[in-house]
């Protein structure tokens, strides 16, 4: 916003002060300064010199809240506005507003020590209402009527937060949460043609913790189980900012029973406790709710592979084992294990089993205890060196790690819907080696699969801050049968005998 300065606006102020001037007989009275209707009080009383209303520098600061400048050198006054600089020299019967210059009706003068400024000629250009009330020998100052500001919308009320939301050993799908939980609101939506039916559960004034918000993909998290009686998966998001509500949807199956519990900072989708079957290797792909892309069982690996001599193609196969070097990925402290020595075993058993099938090569981010940036390890399989082109295949290796060490079991990733298949396929082959709690497939933006373009997972095989889990995932048996149902899995993705 600029003020403009007219020609109109100093004959008014010039009108104005003559309107002073006639008032001689004032002189003797010391007039009263009011702002907004409240008395401004100085040590020094404004004085009327000539029907011109002078008043304390003071006034102008800490009176009227403007910032004012005084130079004692130059006896000049700067008042400061906003877009507007008004000086005063004393003595001077031109003051300056913004660089114009206009006439002013009384200079700014000293009396008893003190600056005296014109206060009318002040207030006007700061666009104050100005009124003088000879009777009682009044100046009323009034603000300029401000815009309306927009009414602020009120912020959301954030009362709890959700730290997981996790399929349980028992079969039941916990909600953890800190702080105080309102009553949820349930939906029961029926299944349609291409959605199974859906439990929705809307927590009001509830957010995710950062970890768990920053992994949103397309603002939400997406599970998918198999292989249970009552459920196929289930997804979480920010369904609302304002007012802030957390939505977690239950893919439920036909005739699934559950109930809601709320327990000490859970709130618990119980199923009963039923797991009718384990999770096995299953010919039929998941449920989903639409058909995607590239998700079709009867289409091939969406992969652009090298031909062998006999005409069979080559599928280049990335196997990142994730961390390495000064970078040990989670740690057992209690058992002494790091993730990083996990991911590397389990990459080089994998390896050696998938290359005794000779339509697979195999390429390795590392192969020792070394240490590669997440942007080496994109760039590695976007390009593969001595190969020039990019892997058909990427599969990070991980083991997880929870603050609790109540939290296990396998974790299938991936962020593209050019990989769910993929994931899909792997992960009951991952299960079924490693016998561990199913927690699904699953939606998060990791680096390594999000900035890759071929079908690209990131296994978390299991939670190393879980003692359970860590004995499982450092057992010897345990990573070759890891090794050879994965292998079955990759073979399965590719369609290889
Ligand atoms: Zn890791």
């Amino acid at each position: 916003m600029k003020r403009i300065f007219s020609s109109l606006f100093i004959v008014a102020v010039l009108f104005v002060m003559v309107g002073f001037a006639s008032n001689v007989n004032a002189s003797t009275t010391t007039p009263k300064l009011f702002m907004d209707g409240k008395q401004i009080v100085s040590d020094v009383d404004p004085i009327i010199k000539q029907g011109t209303t002078l008043v304390p520098l003071a006034v102008l600061s800490s009176g009227l809240g403007y910032e004012v400048k005084w130079d004692n050198k130059a006896k000049q006054v700067t008042v400061l506005d906003q877009e507007l600089t008004i000086k005063l020299a004393i003595g001077e019967k031109v003051g300056y507003v913004n660089d114009d210059s206009y006439e002013l009706s009384q200079p700014p003068s000293l009396v008893k020590n003190r600056t005296m400024v014109p206060i009318r000629f002040v207030s006007e250009v700061l666009g104050l209402k100005v009124e003088w009330k000879q009777q009682t020998s009044e100046v009323l100052l009034t603000s300029p009527v401000k815009e309306p500001e927009p009414s602020p919308t009120p912020s959301p009320v954030q009362d709890a937060t959700v730290s997981q939301v996790h399929l349980g050993e028992d079969g039941n799908l916990h909600i953890a949460y800190t702080g105080v939980l309102t009553e949820p609101k349930t939906m029961l939506l029926p299944a349609s043609d291409t959605a199974p039916t859906r439990l929705v559960v809307d927590l009001n004034n509830t957010g995710y913790t950062y970890e768990l918000a920053n992994s949103f993909i397309k603002g939400q998290t997406e599970v998918t189980l198999n292989g249970y009686k009552d459920l196929s998966g289930y997804r979480f998001s920010q369904f609302s900012s304002n007012p802030l509500t957390a939505r977690v949807v239950v893919l439920l199956n036909e005739q699934a029973n559950y109930a809601l519990v709320h327990s000490e900072g859970e709130l618990i989708i119980s199923f009963n406790g039923m797991i009718t079957e384990t999770p096995e290797p299953s010919d039929t792909p998941p449920a989903t709710e639409e058909p995607l892309p590239g998700d079709n069982p009867s289409t091939p690996p969406s992969t652009t592979p090298d031909q062998t001599e006999d005409t069979k193609p080559i599928y280049h196969i990335v196997l990142d084992a994730g961390h390495g070097d000064s970078d040990p990925g989670a740690v057992n402290k209690t058992l002494g294990l790091r993730e990083k020595d996990f991911n590397l075993s389990a990459v080089l058993k994998v390896k050696a089993e998938l290359e005794k099938h000779p339509q697979i090569a195999v390429h390795l981010t590392r192969s020792d205890d070394t240490f590669l940036e997440l942007s080496e390890r994109v760039a590695f399989a976007e390009k593969l060196p001595g190969i020039g082109k990019k892997a058909d295949l990427f599969i990070s290796f991980h083991a997880n790690s929870y603050k609790t060490s109540n939290i296990n079991g396998t974790e299938t990733y991936y962020t593209r819907e050019n990989s769910k298949k993929l994931a899909n396929t792997l992960h009951p082959y991952i299960l079924g080696a490693v016998g561990l709690n199913d927690r699904g497939v699953r939606t998060a933006s990791f680096k390594v699969i999000r900035e890759t373009t071929m079908p690209a997972v990131l296994l978390e095989v299991g939670y190393l801050s879980n003692a359970s889990d860590a004995k499982v995932l450092f057992n010897n048996d345990v990573q070759t049968k890891f090794a050879q149902e994965l292998t079955k899995g990759i073979k399965k993705y590719l369609e290889l005998e």
